[in-house]
């Protein structure tokens, strides 16, 4: 039994609500519900017993529902109580001072998670997974971070956790016990068969881990053009794709203004700015500034231009977005929108290319090409299957994928069987960090210490 204290938290969303469910986690779980609704005999583990809760001078505070879940059988492995009372943020206050009364500890951020990753209850991929169902701005992401929470991309690190860790073993068992018959394992073609394998299986998981990270942290885009361009019309016609969002984030200055829609399940950050231009007022400046900066971070630097002006698009774009847009890197992330497409003569339509898109708010018409393109641009693939990913996951693949690229390159090259073995113990610690294998403490601290309190 661990002498951790017994913690509790509100589980449900502050607020008022039909119920208010309060967690309790711990050795003490059980003891403080019975002293909580003065009950004699024990919880049966797993039905639902009707109470009253009451003070300590025996006052009531609320009734309702108590479940008992005895460890190891619980979210935590603990022995858990849930206590659900009427969703009254009062008297869901007054039960939690009550149970802190009874020795109860309040739950840090994330506590019940960690207890539970602890006991073996969850991996980290899977308790990352519960944070971010609950904090998805889109239906996509919700639904791959569940998909990810019934441990479809654990399996998928496990299995190649498992090859790496038989691949190591054959390595060094081959160098303490060399064959006698003489046969050269360097060189027989089994190590490098598996190695490229795994590189192949790696492949496979880091594409899938980017389109589960996109669908998690969604892409910054930065909107600009001169007024009357049709900003606003475009966002609107963007944000009729998916119910939006509209987030007017406080604290913008006048000269950004932030959004958030959903496109074809990905979430999209827009920074509407009205670009940089020289000026001597101080407020204004700390706004070009901010938009320098939203600039420099953005996926995507859409421009929208009204194709009834003459003037040529690239040079506006220079100009709201700064002289170094022509470079080759930066241009990959600029897409102009010719706007008002319904409106314009052929001789003010440009060529055809790769940036330039011409639509029309008013009629629709370009907007799904629009869509395909600016998905296409950050590479993004909806699909059912996508399993949600963060950045943190597609580093430690890629830390994988160079040690296990170096120990072909070992074997292949310098045929140094040591040094494969060395290799792959690193690639088997990189990726085990993702699913929490080897991941140091304060790591998981930074992780669960993100999560709010209660879960
Ligand atoms: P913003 O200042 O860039 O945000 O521009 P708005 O979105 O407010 O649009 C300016 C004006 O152009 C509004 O009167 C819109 O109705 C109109 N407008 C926007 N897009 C189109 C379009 O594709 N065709 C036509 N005919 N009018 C448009």
């Amino acid at each position: 039994m661990s002498n951790l204290p017994t913690i509790t938290a509100i589980a449900t969303a502050s607020g008022r609500g039909g119920i208010g469910v309060i967690r309790l986690s711990g050795n003490n779980a059980h003891k403080i519900a019975c002293e909580l609704s003065h009950r004699k005999k024990p919880f049966q583990p797993r039905y639902a017993h009707f109470c009253r809760f009451y003070q300590a001078d025996k006052t009531l505070i609320d009734e309702g529902l108590i479940l008992y879940f005895s460890a190891p059988n619980s979210f935590t492995g603990e022995d858990v109580i849930e206590i659900q009372g009427h969703g009254s943020p009062i008297l869901q206050n007054l039960l939690l001072a009550r149970l802190y009364e009874l020795g109860a500890k309040q739950a840090t951020a994330g506590e019940f998670s960690y207890r539970a990753f602890n006991n073996d209850k969850l991996d980290l991929v899977q308790a990352e997974a519960i944070a971010d169902a609950i904090d998805a701005t889109s239906e996509a992401s919700a639904l791959s971070a569940i998909r990810s929470l019934t441990g479809e991309f654990s399996e998928l690190i496990n299995q190649l956790l498992e090859k790496l860790i038989h691949l190591r073993l054959y390595v060094e068992a081959s160098i303490d016990f060399p064959d006698e018959e003489d046969v050269d394992f360097l060189s027989d073609g089994i190590i490098e068969g598996k190695l490229t394998d795994i590189q192949q299986q790696l492949t496979a998981i880091l594409a899938t881990a980017k389109q589960g990270q996109l669908l998690r942290d969604g892409i910054h885009v930065v909107i600009a053009g001169r007024p009357n361009a049709g900003k606003s019309s475009l966002l609107n016609r963007l944000a009729g794709q998916e119910r939006a969002i509209v987030t007017d984030i406080a604290g913008t200055t006048r000269d950004t203004l932030q959004e958030t829609i959903i496109l074809n399940g990905l979430t999209l950050h827009l920074t509407d700015t009205a670009g940089l231009r020289e000026t001597s007022d101080k407020v204004e400046k700390i706004g070009i500034e901010r938009a320098k900066q939203a600039i420099e971070q953005a996926n995507i630097l859409l421009m929208v231009h009204d194709l009834q002006q003459q003037e040529s698009p690239m040079k506006l774009a220079k100009q709201l977005f700064g002289e170094q847009i022509i470079d080759e890197k930066q241009a990959k992330r600029l897409l102009i929108v010719g706007n008002k497409l319904d409106l314009a003569t052929e001789n003010n339509l440009e060529s055809n290319s790769d940036n330039i898109i011409n639509v029309s708010c008013a009629t629709g018409e370009g907007i799904e090409k629009l869509i395909k393109i600016l998905c296409e641009k950050v590479n993004y693939q909806p699909s059912e299957n996508t399993l949600i990913a963060r950045t943190r996951h597609l580093d430690a693949l890629k830390r994988t994928q160079n040690h296990v690229n170096q120990a072909y390159e070992q074997l292949t090259v310098f045929q140094a069987g040591e040094l494969v073995a060395e290799s792959l113990r690193l690639a088997q610690n990189d990726l085990g960090e993702i699913t929490g294998d080897f991941t140091a403490d304060d790591l998981l601290g930074k992780i669960f210490g993100s999560f709010c309190i209660g879960k």
